[in-house]
Parts: structure tokens; C-alpha cells; sequence
């Protein structure tokens, strides 16, 4: 394997939210540095082969640190993922240096519209958790209004995003997190709302009242819901360049 164009890093901790569901932690060398909303490239060693087994991944901690945050989904008959669950803390995974990708922060709009399916709320994290730097640090004045929608069948599945986001939505008066459940019959605790993303988000994106030419919309995870999305943000009135996409699979 070419090790000049990947950086070794160290499984430091798998953190289970459902069977297939986990956030990984793992450790870089050193600060590790990217645009939020990029995705980095992982992968494990193959035997007899000198390319690791590699697939793209969201970057979920903000830039700058050397630990690094990614929300995975295992796919059972998937060639990596069932291996990332193998992998006990202190594991080598592999990571290609660069670190790419176009979703991120549209700076052309001052709104911020977000809807993700599970996982999909990574790269929204990121830039969440930049952003809450970058007021802290000071070198930024001005937070962008931000909402996100976040879809799965059973609350759990949201994972620590889900008190990570609310907790903020309830602090910060820029900030907007509506968490949705397709399947609340499994999960009879549940009062918040109901529905796929996209059955619920033409209600909530009339009532956050953002101004339409100057907002950007965002759609990340499961094609089906981006599709979807999709045409309603196009029907609502937002420019079709001002919509973004992120798909996991096809
Ligand atoms: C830019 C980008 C960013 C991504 N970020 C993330 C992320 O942050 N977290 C994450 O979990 N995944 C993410 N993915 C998906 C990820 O790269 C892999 O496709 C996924 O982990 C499956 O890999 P695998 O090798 O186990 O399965 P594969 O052997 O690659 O796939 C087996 C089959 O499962 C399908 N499949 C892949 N993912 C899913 C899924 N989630 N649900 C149902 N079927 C699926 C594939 O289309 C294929 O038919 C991202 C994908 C892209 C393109």
C-alpha cells in the first residue's frame, strides 16, 4: 500500500446507539483540517492487496482537532462496514489525507435549511459545531440562521445528536432542530413529531419564515428523501442553485 497518501489513525472508542448504528471516535496524529460538511475516506487493510478497503465518510467534529467523529450505519451484506464493527479500541483505520467534498456552507445565503435522514446529520454537525467556535472565538459577529430536520424510525436511532441539537435549539436563539420518528409505534415514549422528513417539512419550513431568495437548502442521507425534499424546497420557491445534496448510496 502507497502509505504517503494515507494518514494512520486509532480507533479510540465505538459509542452504540442501535445494532447498526454507532458514532466512532478516532485518533489523528495530528490537527486535522477541512471545510465542515466534507467527508473523509476510510478504510481497513485487505489482505494481499496494497489499497485499503476504502469508502467516504462525513466528518461529524469540527476542523482543527485530532480527534475526528464520523456517525456510521453498518450495512449487513456491506464489503466495509461489517468490518468497522469488528474493530476493537486501539484498531488501525485508514484515512486518504485529503479530505473533500462540495456540501458544505452555501456563503452566498444567510439562511440555513437542513434536513437529513439518521446519519445524514453529520455534516451538519460540523458545521453547527464550527460555527459555535467561531462565536466563541469571537471571529464571528454574526450566526447564521440555521434549522435542521432530522429523520429516523425510532428516536434512539438520532443517537447523542439529538440532545446535542435540542439543547442548543433551546440556548440559541439562531438555531432550530425538529428531530422526526416514521415508526413511533415502536417507540411509545416518543411525543415529539411524526413522519419522514419529507412529510413534515413543508409545515416547518412555512413556520420558520426564512426569506426564500436568501436561503440555502441542504439535504443529506437516504435518496429517497432527498429526491423528495428536494421538490418540495424547489416548490416552496427556493432557488434550484441555492439547493444542495449530499447522497450516501444510490
Ligand atoms: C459523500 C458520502 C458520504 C457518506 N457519509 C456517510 C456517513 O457519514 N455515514 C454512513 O453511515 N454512510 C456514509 N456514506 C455511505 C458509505 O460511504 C458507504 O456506502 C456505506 O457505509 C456502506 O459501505 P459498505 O462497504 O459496508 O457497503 P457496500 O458494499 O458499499 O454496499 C452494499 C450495498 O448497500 C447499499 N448501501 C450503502 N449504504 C447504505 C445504507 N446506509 N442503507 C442502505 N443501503 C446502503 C449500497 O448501495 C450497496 O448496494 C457516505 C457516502 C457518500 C457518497
Amino acid at each position: 500500500m502507497d502509505a504517503s497518501q494515507y494518514s494512520r489513525l486509532t480507533l479510540l472508542e465505538r459509542v452504540d446507539f442501535a445494532d447498526d448504528l454507532a458514532l466512532f471516535r478516532l485518533q489523528a496524529d495530528e490537527p486535522v483540517h477541512f471545510t465542515p460538511g466534507q467527508y473523509a475516506t476510510l478504510g481497513l487493510s485487505q489482505n494481499g492487496s496494497d489499497r485499503p478497503l476504502l469508502r467516504p465518510y462525513s466528518v461529524v467534529s469540527a476542523p482543527g482537532q485530532e480527534e475526528l467523529e464520523f456517525f456510521i450505519e453498518r450495512v449487513d451484506d456491506g464489503s466495509l462496514t461489517p468490518h468497522l464493527w469488528d474493530l476493537s479500541p486501539g484498531a488501525d483505520v485508514w484515512m486518504r489525507d485529503k479530505i473533500v467534498g462540495r456540501f458544505t456552507l452555501d456563503t452566498d445565503r444567510t439562511y440555513h435549511l437542513m434536513a437529513a435522514t439518521v446519519t445524514g446529520v453529520g455534516p451538519y454537525v460540523s458545521i453547527i459545531r464550527n460555527q459555535l467556535r467561531a462565536l466563541r472565538t469571537g471571529s464571528l459577529d454574526a450566526p447564521s440562521p440555521m434549522l435542521v430536520l432530522h429523520g429516523a424510525s425510532r428516536s434512539w436511532e438520532l443517537g447523542t445528536y439529538r440532545e446535542e441539537l435540542a439543547s442548543l435549539a433551546d440556548r440559541a436563539d439562531w438555531f432550530g432542530y425538529v428531530p422526526t420518528i416514521s415508526r413511533p409505534w415502536d417507540d411509545p415514549e416518543w411525543d415529539g413529531e411524526r413522519g419522514r422528513v419529507e412529510d413534515v417539512l413543508r409545515k416547518h419550513l412555512d413556520a420558520a419564515d426564512f426569506p426564500l431568495d436568501d436561503t440555502a437548502a441542504y439535504t443529506c442521507g437516504h435518496p429517497q428523501m432527498i429526491e423528495k425534499a428536494q421538490g418540495i424546497f424547489e416548490r416552496a420557491g427556493i432557488d434550484e442553485e441555492a439547493i444542495h445534496e449530499e447522497k450516501y448510496f444510490a
